[in-house]
């Protein structure tokens, strides 16, 4: 992509209005721009950061055998009159009525729909085991939307609804997305703790939170500080038989509301507080809707079972910000390689230059036949100011191409991350990148 026919005004002011840095450099660098409270228009650079994500989490679920449908963001109440949640779910729910007069609302959850489905179309126990999922928008009118894409009202999520024949299927199949989940966000770049979490006003008996561990999230969390010692690399192979994975159910990871310093059993030096941001959460609830809804199949033995239902989101949009949070310098962002919108930017340093200008087009022609995603600052502008712009939007790699370097026949390279700079011929940058 050239980045004098893209579309992305980077901003040279900090929003004022931003609180946290995840917020502020998502409007700097014009991934989103806020249309109301709490719902946000992707712009190109973030909606393809937020496709990775989407793509990452997809293919861990079908992975781990879920099986993708699509539900509307509509829903009509009769469904949550079944539920006896229509009442009870409160201001959260946004309700809204058609030309008719009926009651509809945008979905905030999809535990009632997928459940007469379910209920509609599977009769026998011979068609249990399944995990359904959907990545779809939900709305839920927040008190106090904030901190940008991290607590919206309209965000993107991935959930997942799983049915069993028992209790014992019901945990097998919760084990397999506790695995599903820690692979997915070791891909994103990310460590997430699993922490024990109350199971609410959805009920139940079984639930996990896990938390980015960041100054600015919402969660006050309290975990053993072997915690710390597991890796990202750990985690990125994860089996239900992993060590990593045995070790992480086994260290003590809680909620402050849940902690109680009193039966905890970590040693006070070993016990850590801090705060974290909740990027995914899984129930087990058992028969709670399908007895609600009337779902049965039938059994072995011939009589109806109620089957056992699981529920498991991702936000997939606080993700963009929890990756942030996670991943930035003064600068501006730094993006994963799994996520970052494109993974090279190319600048060229002189658009004044004929034998500099061609020398950059060349190069970009070559990374776009390799595959490689590249954003390429073709504009008549300062180097400073060119420089400025891909530390903000935080591409892995930046390759500047000078009128010096030219007549040696060299490029330079920076990673991001570390900012080390190597200068190198345009061969040995276009292995590198093919190497990683
Ligand atoms: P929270 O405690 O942050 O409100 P929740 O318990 O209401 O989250 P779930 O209903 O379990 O969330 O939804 C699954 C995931 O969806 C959460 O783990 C979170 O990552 C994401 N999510 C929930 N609410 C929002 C929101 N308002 N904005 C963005 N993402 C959200
Ligand atoms: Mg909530």
């Amino acid at each position: 992509m050239r980045l004098s026919s893209y579309f992305m005004p980077v901003l040279k002011e900090t929003p004022a209005e931003a609180q946290i840095v995840s917020h502020r450099l998502m409007l700097r660098a014009c991934l989103v721009r806020q249309q109301g409270a709490g719902i946000y228009a992707w712009l190109p650079l973030g909606l393809r950061v937020l496709r990775k994500i989407e793509q990452i989490v997809r293919e861990e679920q079908n992975r781990a055998g879920a099986i993708e449908v699509l539900m509307p963001t509509i829903q009509s109440a009769e469904l949550w009159r079944e539920s006896g949640r229509y009442d009870a779910y409160g201001p959260e729910m946004l309700r809204i009525k058609d030309r008719h007069d009926r009651d509809m609302l945008f979905g905030p959850t999809n535990e009632e729909m997928i459940t007469t489905i379910f209920r509609d179309c599977v009769k026998s126990y011979r068609d249990l085991p399944r995990n359904l999922y959907h990545i779809q928008w939900k709305f839920r009118d927040e008190v106090r939307p904030r901190f940008g894409v991290m607590r919206g009202r309209e965000f993107l999520m991935k959930d997942a609804y799983s049915f069993d024949l028992n209790a014992e299927g019901a945990h097998a199949s919760y084990n397999a997305m506790f695995v599903a989940y820690l692979r997915t966000f070791a891909r994103l770049g990310l460590v997430a703790v699993p922490v024990r979490a109350p199971t609410g006003p959805i009920g139940g008996d079984l639930s996990h939170e896990f938390q980015i561990l960041a100054e600015t999230g919402e969660s006050e969390l309290f975990y053993d500080a072997a915690l710390e010692s597991i890796s990202r690399e750990d985690l990125l192979e994860a089996t239900t038989d992993s060590p990593a994975v045995t070790k992480l159910l086994s260290l003590y990871a809680m909620e402050s509301e849940q902690h109680d310093a009193a039966t905890c059993t970590v040693p006070k030096d070993q016990l850590r507080q801090k705060r974290g941001i909740e990027v995914g959460h899984i129930f087990y609830f058992g028969t709670k809707y399908t007895k609600a809804m009337g779902c049965t199949v039938s059994g072995p033995d011939g009589s109806q079972v109620y089957p056992e239902m699981g529920s498991y989101g991702i936000g997939v949009s606080r993700l963009v910000g929890a990756i942030i949070e996670a991943s930035h310098d003064d600068a501006g962002i730094i993006w994963p390689e799994a996520v970052a919108p494109f993974r090279v930017g190319l600048i060229n340093l002189r658009a004044d230059d004929a034998k500099c200008a061609a020398a950059a087009d060349d190069l970009y022609e070559k990374l776009n036949n390799a595959g490689i995603e590249v954003l390429y600052d073709d504009r008549d502008e300062r180097g400073g100011a060119k420089f400025a712009t891909m530390d903000l939007i935080g591409l892995p790699w930046q390759i500047t191409v000078g009128p010096k370097g030219v007549e040696k026949g060299v490029v330079e390279m920076k990673a991001r991350s570390d900012s080390v700079k190597e200068e190198m011929t345009v061969a040995a940058a276009l292995n590198k990148l093919m190497g990683i």
